[in-house]
């Protein structure tokens, strides 16, 4: 898989009707907003950098956005809404685990084993590393590294190559 830049003016339907996922022929459009200021990798530890962040975000937030229509073949059309489940999924999980443990511990039902309490910190270091696993790997983010572009991740390398075909082809 591959990474490529996209130009805003080829974002909404000037895209080969390739699909990102599989790089089969594309049967459908599938929107997607994209914020055009993505964070950036934070280095460093400490109250500065968690400053830094707390700015980024704010201008993540507050960034113009984008309304790609990213092309799709049949089995892929709902990849992202998928992913948006899992990862909410993941997140109602890791939350229902911290809560369960909290419980256990305030009806003392764990008493003085530490094995209940052990069992739940490592299912939800489990969902939260499934998560981060989720959130980078098949993520097709925006990051902004010039005002014309935006970075498509984990894209097919036929997309690629029929992308730059199309920007040949029009000189
Ligand atoms: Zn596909």
């Amino acid at each position: 898989m591959r990474s490529v830049a996209i130009y805003y003016s080829e974002a909404q339907g000037r895209l080969p009707d390739i699909c990102l996922r599989c790089g089969k022929p594309a049967v459908c459009r599938v929107e997607k907003t994209i914020r055009l200021h993505d964070l950036a990798p934070m280095h460093g530890r400490g109250v500065l950098t968690l400053i830094r962040l707390a700015a980024d975000l704010r201008r993540h937030f507050r960034s113009a956005t984008l309304v790609l229509q990213a092309p799709f073949c049949a089995a892929h059309r709902r990849h992202w809404a998928v992913r948006r489940a899992i990862v909410w999924a993941i997140a109602a999980l890791t939350l229902f685990s911290v809560l369960a443990f909290w419980l256990l511990r305030a009806a003392n039902v764990m008493g003085d084993t530490p094995a209940a309490a052990l069992t739940v910190a490592v299912g939800t270091l489990g969902l939260v590393t499934a998560a981060i696993i989720i959130g980078t790997s098949t993520a097709k983010h925006a990051c902004n590294n010039d005002a014309h572009t935006f970075v498509l991740h984990c894209v097919h390398p036929l997309f690629v190559r029929a992308l730059e075909d199309r920007r040949q082809q029009r000189g």
